[in-house]
C-alpha cells in the first residue's frame, strides 16, 4: 500500500436512497448517490474526487467518442448478514484494468489507487448495497480519453470514474443460446482480451439478430473458421462434458474472467478434472446429442452463473438437463454465495473489506 489517497468529498444534499425501490432493480438503471472521478493530465493522475452522481460536461470532440479510446470493468460488492460490506476480488480487476489500458494506448492506473477509489466510494454509499439474496452493488470503473482533438492519436488526457448500481439477478431464466457461425466478437491480434468499449458496440447487431430469432444469448466462435467455442455473450463459457469441467483457454480473443478463475479454482479444490484448452463446436454438439454434456453455463460478474437450457447450431436445437438437476453448477452457485455473503471462512482471501 502506498499512502492514503487524498480524495475531495462533496456529499449530496438530497439522497435518493429512500425513494429507491430495492424490490425492483433493473440492471444498470439505478445509480447510487455518489460517483468517483479522477483526471489524468501532464503524465499523472490527479483531482481525486467523490461527487454526487450526475451529468458531466465534456467537449464533443473527445477521442473516446470518435475513436473508442474507452474501456471499463465490472465488480460486485456484497452485504454480509452482519452488515459488513466486501468487494469480490477487486485486485484481479485492477490488474485487468491495466491490461486493457495498455492495449488501448491509455495510461495505467496504480492498482492501489484503483482499489482505494472503489473502497472510498462504496464506503460512502454502503447503504446502497442491497442486503438480500442474489443482490449486490455493481461497481463500474471506467476510463476514457478526453482530449478535444479529431486526429487519430492517443489522447493526452483521460478521466477515470466509478459508478455504483444496486442490482438484482441479471438473468431470470434458463438461456436458449445459439452458436454464432458468421459474426465474430474478436480476432487474433485484436482486443478481445481487453474490456474495451468497442468490443461491445460490435456485438450488438449479432446479439439483436439472435434475439429476433428467439435466442437469449450467442456463443461466440473463433474468427477464422467458427470451429472453436470462445465465449458466451459478455461472459465466459463452461461445460461439464463426461464428468470433466471444460472451458476455452484464455488467449488474446478471450476475456480472462474473474468468475471463470473463481469457478476453476473451486472445481480443482473439489477434485474435479479441469481442462482449459480449445473447445470445438463439434465436441459440444456431439456431447449434447449423446447426453455426455451434463452442464453448460456462462460465468461472469454481472450474470454470475447463467444456466444454458438449449444450444442451437446450424438450425438444430439441442436441449440439456433441467438446471436444478445439474450437480456442478448448483454446487458452485451455493459455494459462491456462501463466500460472497460471508457465510463460510474466506480461505482464498477473495473478499476485500470496505472499512
Ligand atoms: C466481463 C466479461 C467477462 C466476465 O468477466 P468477469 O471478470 O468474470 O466479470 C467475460 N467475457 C467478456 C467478453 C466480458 O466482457
Amino acid at each position: 500500500m502506498t499512502e492514503t489517497l487524498d480524495i475531495k468529498i462533496t456529499k449530496t444534499t438530497h439522497s435518493r436512497l429512500q425513494e429507491t425501490d430495492f424490490n425492483n432493480l433493473p440492471f444498470g438503471k439505478i445509480f447510487s448517490d455518489h460517483m468517483f472521478v479522477a483526471d489524468y493530465a501532464d503524465g499523472e493522475w490527479k483531482n481525486f474526487q467523490i461527487v454526487p452522481y450526475g451529468d458531466i460536461s465534456l467537449s464533443p470532440a473527445i477521442s473516446s467518442l470518435h475513436y473508442g479510446q474507452s474501456f471499463f470493468e465490472g465488480i460486485k460488492a456484497y452485504k454480509h448478514d452482519d452488515g459488513q460490506v466486501t468487494v469480490f476480488r477487486p485486485e484481479k480487476n485492477a490488474a485487468r484494468f491495466n491490461k486493457s489500458a495498455e492495449r488501448l494506448c491509455m495510461p495505467t492506473l496504480p492498482e492501489d489507487i484503483f482499489l482505494q477509489s472503489i473502497a472510498a466510494v462504496v464506503d460512502i454509499d454502503r447503504d446502497w448495497v442491497p442486503a438480500k439474496a442474489n443482490h449486490a452493488l455493481y461497481i463500474r470503473p471506467f476510463m476514457f480519453a478526453t482530449d478535444p482533438f479529431l486526429g487519430v492519436a492517443p489522447s493526452g488526457t483521460y478521466k477515470f470514474m466509478v459508478l455504483l448500481c444496486p442490482v438484482g439477478p441479471y438473468f431470470s431464466k434458463t438461456l436458449r443460446v445459439k452458436i454464432e457461425t458468421y459474426y465474430t466478437r474478436s480476432a487474433e491480434g485484436g482486443m478481445g482480451f481487453a474490456k474495451s468499449s468497442g468490443n461491445y458496440g460490435g456485438s450488438m447487431l449479432p446479439a439483436k439478430k439472435a434475439t429476433e430469432e428467439g435466442f437469449d444469448q450467442l456463443i461466440w466462435t473463433d474468427a477464422k473458421n467458427h470451429e472453436y467455442v470462445e465465449e458466451m455473450g459478455a461472459a465466459n463459457v463452461m461445460f461439464v462434458l463426461d464428468g470433466k469441467l471444460i472451458t476455452p483457454s484464455t488467449r488474446d480473443t478471450i476475456l480472462d474472467g474473474v468468475t471463470r478463475d473463481t469457478v476453476l479454482t473451486l472445481a480443482r479444490e473439489w477434485g474435479m478434472p479441469v481442462e482449459e484448452r480449445r473447445v470445438s463446436v463439434a465436441e459440444i454438439i456431439e456431447g449434447a446429442k449423446t447426453g455426455k454434456l451434463q452442464d453448460a453455463f456462462g460465468a461472469g460478474t454481472a450474470a454470475t452463473i447463467a444456466a444454458v437450457g438449449s444450444i442451437s447450431h446450424n438450425g438444430e436445437e439441442y436441449f440439456l438437463a433441467d438446471p436444478k438437476t445439474r450437480e456442478f453448477s448448483q454446487k458452485v452457485l451455493v459455494e459462491l454465495d456462501n463466500i460472497k455473503y460471508g457465510r463460510v471462512t474466506d480461505t482464498h482471501n477473495w473478499n476485500y473489506p470496505v472499512l
